[in-house]
């Protein structure tokens, strides 16, 4: 099976030191506390975190946003919730990507909540084509076009996640 390369490894890689650079700048002095958007974020964040030179915290959710045609007003499916409490921490929201940016608007808002101190989003991906809910990004990994990728924890059907770069998917893949 052949996938066409559209983020290489070295690419990525590259990417995200800056990206870790940029975020232990700005949190310096701080703990952050991480928050890993499951499933497709686990690769994003196993990279960037040991590019973050400040104390952190890490923890998981599993989300999805009752977002279909009919529902645009984002209820949040917490599918396997925090383990920690993030009253009063320095959260970084730390997501595979930005599409619709649904997901992220009704999360975001749940974190801030359960009274978080600050509340920002480091997005691997970004498709501004597709975006129907203004999402601030903080930490942007790449803006891309209009296609459906996979790898780098981004999945097709289950599949694909453990790719170490971005393809493009065609169905004649599979
Ligand atoms: P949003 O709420 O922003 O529309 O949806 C974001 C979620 O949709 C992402 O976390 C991801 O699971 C899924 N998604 C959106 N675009 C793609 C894509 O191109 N490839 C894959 N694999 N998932 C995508």
């Amino acid at each position: 099976m052949a996938v066409e390369v559209y983020l290489s490894e070295e690419k990525i890689k590259t990417r995200i030191k800056e990206l870790g650079a940029q975020i232990t700048k700005e949190y310096a002095g701080e703990e952050i506390h991480i928050v890993c958007v499951l499933n497709g974020a686990f690769m994003f964040m196993a990279d960037l975190v040991r590019e973050i030179k400040l104390p952190v915290i890490l923890d998981f959710i599993s989300a999805s946003s009752y977002g279909d045609e009919t529902v645009s007003s984002g209820e949040l499916k917490i599918k396997m919730d925090l383990a920690s409490d993030v009253a009063g921490k320095h959260v970084l929201l730390v997501e595979d990507i930005v599409d619709t940016g649904l997901t992220m608007k009704v999360l975001r808002k749940n974190i801030e909540e359960r009274g978080a101190k600050s509340v920002k989003l480091a997005s691997f991906l970004f498709k501004p084509a597709r975006l129907e809910h203004e999402t601030h990004i903080d930490y942007l990994g790449f803006e891309i076009e209009d296609h459906f990728v996979i790898g780098y924890g981004l999945d097709f059907a289950g599949r694909y996640r453990e790719l170490p770069y971005i393809g493009i998917y065609s169905p004649d893949q599979d």
